[in-house]
């Protein structure tokens, strides 16, 4: 076996994909990608696996079942359970975990950003501020909106929301990023949209908004990111291959 290496990725942003597509590509190493299976996944290289692992101690089943000698959470910033799971698993079975978090957005000059810590201190500013929202918060959590009755929403997901979750009045657009500055800036201007509703989840991919936000002088709802667990963590594909390559070192 040598100084082969099985990797767990904890996958589900773009920056795993590619993590893994990149690590595959290693000598001596072995990738599986682990995704929620929440959204349609196109075929990727490595060895995929899908679904949850049932709490802290089915991923540490999982871990000592599949011989992992290493793990990767480059789960999104958002993703605070599978991280603090992680975090724990890895723990207890003495396996050594990087963490993979984009850097978060920071304000700019023009910006008009109202920072709030969850999406119902988002729900409790938005009467008063607009009448139409743009909501890019995802599909798990409209429900912390859908007591806002007199609001507009444009409400953007990749899957449509589960049938019994409650939706606040509005359009849903079902899409994937990323988006493009020049497409956010028409979105806004076609739907006549006031301020805007996003998680701080960085990266470039879903910035086009914020842009758009900072030249029309609109107000951006942000909600900032939940803690992660304490751990080595490295904010970019290129590190974390750093990382890898320095554990394949005889
Ligand atoms: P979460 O709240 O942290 O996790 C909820 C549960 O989903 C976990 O306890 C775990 O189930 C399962 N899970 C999450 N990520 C998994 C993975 N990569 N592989 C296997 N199981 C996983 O996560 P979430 O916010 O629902 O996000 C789900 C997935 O979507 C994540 O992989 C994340 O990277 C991706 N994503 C999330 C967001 C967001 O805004 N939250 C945005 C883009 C992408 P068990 O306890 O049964 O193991």
């Amino acid at each position: 076996m040598g100084n082969r290496k099985r990797v767990l990725i904890l996958g589900g942003t773009g920056e795993a994909a590619e993590l893994a597509a990149q690590a595959a590509t290693i000598s001596g190493v072995e990738v599986i990608i682990s995704l929620a299976g929440r959204t349609r996944q196109a075929a990727m290289s490595s060895t995929l696996r899908i679904g949850g692992f049932g709490g802290v101690s089915g991923l540490r089943d999982y871990l000592q079942e599949q011989e992992i000698d290493l793990l990767i959470d480059a789960t999104h910033p958002f993703a605070a359970q599978i991280s603090c799971h992680a975090a724990q698993a890895a723990d207890d079975c003495d396996i050594p975990r990087l963490m993979l978090l984009r850097p978060a957005w920071e304000m700019m000059r023009g910006d008009n950003w109202i920072e709030v810590e969850s999406n119902e201190a988002a729900a409790r500013v938005l009467p008063g501020l607009a009448q139409r929202i743009f909501l890019t918060i995802g599909r798990q959590e409209l429900a912390s909106y859908a007591h806002l009755k007199q609001l507009w929403f444009l409400m953007r997901m990749i899957e449509p929301p589960l049938p019994d979750t409650p939706v606040p009045p509005g359009k849903l657009l079902l899409e994937r990023g990323a988006f493009s500055l020049e497409s956010e800036r028409s979105l806004l201007g076609e739907y006549d949209i006031g301020a805007i509703v996003s998680k701080n989840s960085g990266g470039d991919a879903t910035y086009g908004k914020i842009i758009a936000a900072r030249e029309l002088g609109l107000p951006v709802v942000m909600v900032q990111r939940p803690s992660m667990p304490n751990g080595e963590t490295v904010a970019d594909v290129e590190t974390a291959i750093f990382w890898l390559r320095n554990w394949l070192l005889p």
